[in-house]
């Protein structure tokens, strides 16, 4: 079912069931006023009549009953055995009416073959000293007429009333729906004809909708630079891997053709498809490393100390260069332990590869944060280049990086771990100087 018509159809069902109700209760209400007057008036006409035949002696009890005689009624005297002294009335299905005798008053309305009789009864004493049932009925032909004439009323008042309802509903839904079937247009046209489509948003109201569509707005956007970056991303990992895999590729035609006759060419062919080979291994190892950083929650304690003592260890074991390490005492932060040694890992190899004198690492911590410091004395990095080293396969000197093994993507890596753990990594540097590379952390509290 659509929105609409659920919409129309609720508060139509809603319409006509609170109608109800409220129709219902003052008909209800309107029938037990009239009818209680008329059994009122009913009481008083019989405690009339039974004073006046107390007091007549010298009238026929028969006329005087039928001086009371209601057109639309009747006038009885019951024994206490059921049988009538009196019984008189121009209509003769009242007949039928039930006998009761009683001895206190009883007034009461009751259905006649449908017509609504109120029947007022007292207990009176007759002329032989005997205790009789002075019973005196009325048919309610007002009370029935103005009881249909308030049912047709209130018919019609609910009708009048369900009219408006529908069409404001109608309005309603289509005022609310009109912005959602917009939604869908775009999405779909966004699906079959791959755009980037935003909804024209009114200003003016700043409702809900409003709201839904800026989001939905903010969406396509946030959905549009994740693609071009991922097309990007993909023609530059292929582009960076056609690259070592045309040098394997050519240097194997080269060994087949004249490789067993020329020593020379054969190790040099071996060895650059080695170390292409090697390339492309870390060129993929990197990759494989970007996409599952993106999907790792972080959440345990991390001693940043720790990390810096072993890989300064492990690197200094390998490297002869001078790597001088200082650090506060304590310096924890919260997350993933292995991202945050590939930071560590990644700028302290960027200073070897792009310097050739020592290395100050420094750690501390200030107020809130933990702050992690790789600074060389290298080649530096110049303004225009220091906004875009961070970027995916971005490298300054192509063959330098190339020949030392850079793949462009370690600073990317960095970077994004250091987003992930909601800190930031930042360069200060000058051409030929050195360069000052930054890590701030959030610490652990
Ligand atoms: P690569 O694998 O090429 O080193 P990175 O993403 O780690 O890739 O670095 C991107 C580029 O930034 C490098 O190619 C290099 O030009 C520059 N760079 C990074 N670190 C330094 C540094 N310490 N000194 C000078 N240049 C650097």
């Amino acid at each position: 079912m659509k929105l609409k018509t659920k919409i129309q159809l609720f508060s139509s069902l809603f319409m006509i069931l609170l109608l109800l109700i409220i129709n219902a209760a003052i008909y209800i209400l309107f029938y037990k006023t009239s009818s209680d007057g008329e059994l009122e008036e009913l009481l008083d006409q019989t405690n009339i009549i039974a004073t006046a035949l107390n007091e007549s002696d010298d009238v026929l009890t028969n006329d005087l009953l039928r001086a009371f005689l209601p057109s639309d009624g009747m006038i009885r005297i019951i024994n206490d055995d059921s049988t009538f002294i009196h019984q008189l009335t121009r209509k003769k299905d009242y007949l039928n009416q039930e006998v009761i005798y009683t001895d206190s008053e009883i007034k009461n309305i009751y259905d006649l073959n449908g017509e609504k009789m109120a029947v007022v009864s007292k207990p009176i004493i007759w002329e032989d000293g005997q205790v009789v049932t002075l019973e005196v009925s009325k048919h309610l032909v007002i009370l029935e007429k103005n009881m249909s004439i308030l049912f047709y009323v209130l018919i019609i008042a609910a009708v009048f009333m369900l009219i408006p309802t529908m069409l404001a509903s109608k309005m309603l839904s289509g005022f609310l729906l009109r912005p959602i079937h917009e939604f869908i247009k775009t999405m779909n046209e966004n699906m079959t004809a791959k755009k980037w489509q935003r909804l024209r948003l009114k200003k003016r109201s700043k409702d809900e909708m409003y709201e839904m569509g800026k989001t939905f707005n903010h969406m396509i956007t946030k959905l549009e630079e994740n693609f071009h970056k991922q097309e990007a991303f993909v023609s530059d990992a292929s582009h960076e891997l056609k690259t070592p895999i045309a040098i394997i590729k050519s240097y194997a035609q080269l060994l087949k053709r004249r490789g067993l006759e020329h020593p020379d060419i054969f190790t040099e062919s071996v060895d650059a498809i080695h170390s292409e080979s090697d390339r492309m291994q870390k060129l993929v190892e990197q990759l494989l490393l970007l996409a599952k950083n993106e999907a790792n929650v972080l959440q345990e304690k991390v001693n940043f100390n720790n990390i810096c003592e072993n890989i300064v260890h492990k690197i200094s074991g390998v490297h002869s260069r001078e790597l001088r390490l200082s650090m506060d005492k304590v310096n924890i932060v919260r997350g993933n332990k292995e991202q945050l040694q590939q930071i560590v890992y990644i700028l302290i190899m960027n200073a070897l590869k792009y310097s050739e004198r020592e290395i100050d690492i420094r750690l501390y911590s200030q107020t809130d944060d933990v702050i992690f410091q790789v600074e060389d004395y290298g080649i530096g990095i110049s303004k225009k280049d220091q906004d875009r080293i961070f970027d995916r396969f971005y490298r300054v000197d192509k063959a330098r990086s190339r020949d030392s093994g850079g793949t462009g993507l370690g600073l990317a890596i960095a970077k994004e771990i250091a987003e992930l753990h909601g800190g930031t990594l930042s360069v200060e540097s000058e051409k030929d100087k050195g360069s000052i590379f930054t890590l701030k952390l959030p610490k652990y509290h």
